[in-house]
């Protein structure tokens, strides 16, 4: 019997490199065989197309290619600009986005390409302007001093992290948070929402130079038109951040007020969320930022990826098709079930419910902090995230909360029923899980106690409702 054109890729790549390093092989197959057979419901992951898997295996991954698409650094670069040409292209006509700008290594570089360009257009520095007209010779030592000061000085007003914010949205753990004055506005207490009115009092007293829009742990959709009149009213510029939703986006989803590109300046996404990409960012944007967004490599970027722009092409022309935005609602119809699922069995979630991918449970009320509970899942066989929940009285590393999304399940073809089976298995774990306590006696946050005889008929259980829905069925590896 012959293979299929996947399973012959596949084992004959392992084939090559088990020749040079065999670990390496193995590992990868090992990789295969553990993403078969976990439950992953965390929110920032999916499973890529064989398609775009094997369009990053290849000689793209040779060549130099800084500069963008007929305007190189190196010789040689007329298929990268073929690929270059093509991601961005699909990515314009998928998102209706005037320019998009595809060489962002991840999520967080293409932020940075934002900020940079954000900053070099919106900055007035009489230092700055030299430096753009390439007078950069002429730029004197307090030129300079001056134009460090002017950039790194600039405001931006984000979401907070307890309330779903990124890191890159100004925190001191990323560049963002030390460059950049930083102020955020959360959600409301009562109802775990955003409060546009609060976040419009944060913007006039605050007068931020950006206004970023987007979020890691947010289970709601964000009113970008309203967010856009915000910006406006104080001369903002309006980022957003669709790491998360890109897939939403493109598979119409968000549309009107909750689809962010007709409301942004620019816009900022990974492909690898739940647009089901290769590994990577990209950036949309208008004329008037296209020309210092085109600039990101080598501003702030190390040189292109042209293997992976390849592979943002394969993917992004799968998201062009009719399916994806079945998929795209399926991923939402099933977040929605899963919420209704834990809410029916007593889970307390934060904002009550989701209109996204994600889901944000509140474990505190099973007696247990989000680092106790992630380990009991994922003892069961579950694999989640802690995450903190707004106003969190365990901090970001212990947490009140667990991260569930729905994009990676969905890939394989679980649907609505099996969402309320995982809601079953969640609740059971976390209510037959209790928080231990240290050697003196002192409740611990990290430890906890679980039955390791429910943990695994759990896991069995687990595996059992995924044995309908193989992952990667095409591809066989022998
Ligand atoms: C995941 C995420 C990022 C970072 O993406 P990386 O590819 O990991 O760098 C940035 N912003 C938001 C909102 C995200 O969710």
């Amino acid at each position: 019997m012959s293979l299929n054109a996947e399973s012959t890729a596949f084992r004959s790549a392992l084939e090559v490199i088990r020749a040079v390093e065999p670990r390496v092989a193995d590992a990868i197959g090992a990789e295969l065989a553990d993403q078969r057979e976990s439950l992953k419901l965390i929110a920032s992951e999916n499973y890529a197309s064989p398609a775009t898997l094997l369009a990053m295996g290849n000689w793209f991954s040779d060549k130099y290619a800084e500069g963008t698409v007929g305007r190189r650094f190196y010789a040689g670069c007329q298929n990268v600009d073929t690929v270059e040409a093509l991601a961005a292209e699909h990515a314009k006509e998928l998102f209706g986005a005037a320019h998009a700008y595809v060489q962002p290594h991840s999520g967080i570089d293409a932020n940075l390409v934002a900020f940079w360009a954000i900053l070099a257009d919106r900055v007035e520095s009489p230092a700055l302007k030299k430096a753009q007209v390439r007078q950069v010779n002429d730029l004197t030592e307090a030129d300079w001093f001056a134009l460090r000061r002017e950039l790194g000085n600039q405001r931006m007003l984000g979401m907070s992290l307890d309330a779903g914010g990124h890191l890159t949205h100004g925190f001191r753990p990323n560049i963002s948070g030390k460059m950049f004055d930083q102020r955020s506005y959360g959600t409301d207490p009562a109802t775990g929402l955003i409060d546009y009115d609060r976040v419009a009092e944060a913007a006039r007293e605050f007068k931020p130079l950006i206004l970023v829009a987007g979020y890691s742990a947010y289970p709601r959709k964000v009113n970008f038109r309203i967010m856009r009149e915000i910006a406006d009213s104080v001369g903002a510029t309006f980022m957003v951040d669709m790491a998360h939703f890109a897939g939403l986006v493109a598979g119409k989803v968000f549309t009107g007020d909750f689809d962010p590109v007709p409301h942004a300046h620019i816009v900022t996404t990974t492909t690898h969320k739940s647009l089901r990409g290769p590994r990577g960012g990209m950036v949309l944007c208008g004329p008037e930022l296209a020309d210092q967004v085109d600039r990101g490599c080598p501003m702030v970027l190390g040189g292109p990826l042209p293997h992976v722009m390849a592979a943002k092409a394969v993917a992004l022309a799968e998201a062009r098709r009719p399916d994806f935005a079945d998929y795209a609602q399926r991923i939402v119809d099933n977040a929605q079930a899963l919420a209704e699922g834990l809410v029916r069995r007593g889970t307390k979630l934060v904002t009550g419910g989701t209109d996204n991918h994600l889901v944000l449970l509140d474990v505190s009320g099973y007696g247990l902090t989000g680092r106790q509970a992630e380990q009991a899942l994922l003892d069961s066989g579950i694999v989640t995230n802690r995450n903190a929940v707004p106003q969190d009285p365990n901090g970001a590393w212990y947490t009140s909360g667990i991260r569930i999304g729905t994009p990676a399940l969905t890939t394989r073809g679980l649907g609505v029923a099996e969402m309320d089976q995982t809601a079953e298995l969640i609740h059971t774990v976390l209510s037959q899980t209790q928080a231990g306590s240290n050697a003196d006696g002192t409740p611990s946050k990290a430890k906890y106690v679980l039955d390791p005889a429910l943990a695994d008929k759990i896991s069995k259980q687990a595996s059992e409702l995924l044995t309908g829905f193989p992952l990667y069925p095409a591809v066989d590896l022998g």
